[in-house]
C-alpha cells in the first residue's frame, strides 16, 4: 500500500480509503439490516492490506453504517483512522455539534474520532450555519477534549468557494485540516482548489474516483487517450486521482472483499501513480473534448445568468452524452437538474450577456436551444 502525508496532520493515510457507504444489506421484517459478517470480512481484508482510511456517515446504509463500521475495527482501532460527518442541516444551536459529536461516537463505539467532517456544505451552510452557530469554536473545544482529533468538512459548491471556507476558518482562528471532495478524471471542476488546499497544508481525499460508477465499465479509453494498451476503465480512474500530486487519498465505496483485494493492489503500485501520466491522461482528456463542436471549459464567467440558467451545468450534460458516449448518466443529470428547479432553453430573456462574457466565444444560446431539445428540456 502507499502512504502520503496527510497535510500537516501528521498522519500518514493510505492512497486507498474505503467509503463505508454501500455495506451489503439484507431485508428483515421490511427493514435494511447490514449484513455484518460480510463488512467484517471486507473490513478486516482493508486493513490486512494496508487500508488505514475509513470514512462513514450518520446516514449511510439506513443510519447503519457507523455501528458496522465500528464493530468491524474494534480489534484494530487504534492502528486505523476513523472519518465521520456532522449533518449540518440538523443544526439550530451551537451544542447541538456535541450532539452530533456524541451520536457518533456511540455509533463508532470509540472515545474518539480522527476526522470529524462539516458535512456537504456550501457557501450558504458555512455562513448560516457553521459561522452563525459558532461551530468552528466547538469543533476547537471537542479537538482540545480529545474527543474529535482533526476538523474537516465535505464540499458541494461551486469550487471557488472552497478557498473562502478555509481562508475564512483560518482568519477565525480554527484551521480546516482536512478536505473530502468529488474529483474524477471525468470531472476535474475542483482541481485547481484541490491544489490550494494542499498548499494551505490540509489532507485532501477524493470521492467519487471512478465515476460513481460511470467510469466502472471497461473500455478502451486508456489506450485511445495514450496509444498504450488498454486496462480496465475504473484502473484508468484510480491512475488519474492518484497521480495528482496533490490529492492524498481515493475513496472507493467498495462491496466485496474481491473488489478490496483488486483496489488496494492497485493502490500498492507505487509505479502506477506518476505525475507524468496523470498529467498525459489529463491533457489528452482535454484533447478529446476540444473537437467537440461544443466545447465549454466550465469557467462559469457567463454566470450568473439573469434567468438563472446554470449554462455549463447544461453543457456538461451534453459533454457526458456527446464526448463520452454516458447518455444514460447525462440523461439522469438533467433530469435532476430540471427536477431541482433548474432553468432551461425556455426561461431565456436573449439578453446576450453569456455570449459577450464567454472566452470560447461559444454561441451560448443556440448550443441551449440544442442541447435541451436533444434532452427534452
Ligand atoms: S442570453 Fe439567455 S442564457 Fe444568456 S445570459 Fe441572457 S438570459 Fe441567460
Ligand atoms: S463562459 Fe463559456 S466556456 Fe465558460 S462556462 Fe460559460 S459557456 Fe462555458
Amino acid at each position: 500500500m502507499n502512504y502520503r502525508e496527510f497535510g500537516k496532520t501528521g498522519e500518514k493515510i493510505s492512497a486507498l480509503g474505503f467509503g463505508c457507504m454501500r455495506f451489503p444489506e439484507y431485508q428483515k421484517n421490511g427493514k435494511s439490516c447490514v449484513d455484518q459478517d460480510r463488512v467484517d470480512e471486507m473490513i478486516r481484508t482493508a486493513f490486512e492490506n494496508g487500508v488505514n482510511y475509513f470514512d462513514t456517515a450518520p446516514y449511510y446504509c439506513g443510519n447503519n453504517s457507523e455501528t458496522a463500521l465500528g464493530k468491524a475495527v474494534k480489534d484494530f482501532r487504534d492502528q486505523v483512522l476513523l472519518s465521520t460527518k456532522l449533518p449540518t442541516e440538523e443544526i439550530g444551536k451551537p451544542d447541538d455539534f456535541r450532539r452530533g459529536v456524541e451520536r457518533s461516537l456511540r455509533g463508532l463505539g470509540t472515545d474518539h474520532i480522527d476526522f470529524y467532517h462539516f458535512w456537504g456544505i456550501n457557501k450558504d451552510k458555512f455562513d448560516n450555519v457553521i459561522l452563525k452557530y459558532h461551530l468552528l469554536e466547538e469543533a476547537a473545544k471537542a479537538k482540545e477534549e480529545g474527543l474529535i482529533r482533526h476538523i474537516s468538512f465535505s464540499f458541494h459548491d461551486d469550487p471557488r468557494v472552497i478557498r473562502y471556507i478555509i481562508d475564512t476558518s483560518e482568519e477565525r482562528g480554527v484551521c480546516m485540516e482536512s478536505m473530502l471532495c468529488q474529483y474524477n478524471l471525468l470531472d476535474r471542476s475542483n482541481e485547481e482548489m484541490i491544489r490550494y488546499a494542499h498548499e494551505k497544508g490540509l489532507g485532501t481525499v477524493a470521492m467519487g474516483p471512478v465515476g460513481g460508477g460511470r467510469l466502472a465499465a471497461p473500455t478502451d479509453l486508456y489506450a485511445k487517450l495514450t496509444g498504450k494498451a488498454p486496462i480496465a476503465t475504473y484502473e484508468l480512474a484510480f491512475k488519474f486521482c492518484l497521480g495528482n500530486p496533490n490529492l492524498n487519498c481515493a475513496l472507493s465505496g467498495m462491496q466485496t472483499a474481491d473488489m478490496v483485494r483488486q483496489n488496494a493492489g492497485l493502490a500498492s503500485d507505487s509505479t502506477a501513480f506518476s505525475e507524468e501520466e496523470w498529467q498525459q491522461l489529463g491533457k489528452a482528456m482535454e484533447e478529446i473534448r476540444k473537437f467537440d463542436e461544443l466545447y465549454c471549459t466550465g469557467c462559469r464567467y457567463c454566470q450568473p445568468c439573469p434567468a438563472g440558467i446554470d449554462i455549463p451545468r447544461i453543457f456538461e450534460c451534453y459533454t457526458y452524452h456527446n464526448v463520452y458516449g454516458l447518455t444514460d448518466h447525462a440523461k439522469r443529470m438533467m433530469e435532476s437538474y430540471v427536477k431541482n428547479g433548474g432553468k432551461v432553453y425556455k426561461d431565456c430573456k436573449n439578453c446576450g450577456l453569456c455570449e459577450r462574457k464567454c472566452p470560447q466565444h461559444l454561441p451560448v444560446r443556440a448550443h441551449l436551444d440544442k442541447v435541451c431539445g436533444l434532452f427534452d428540456v
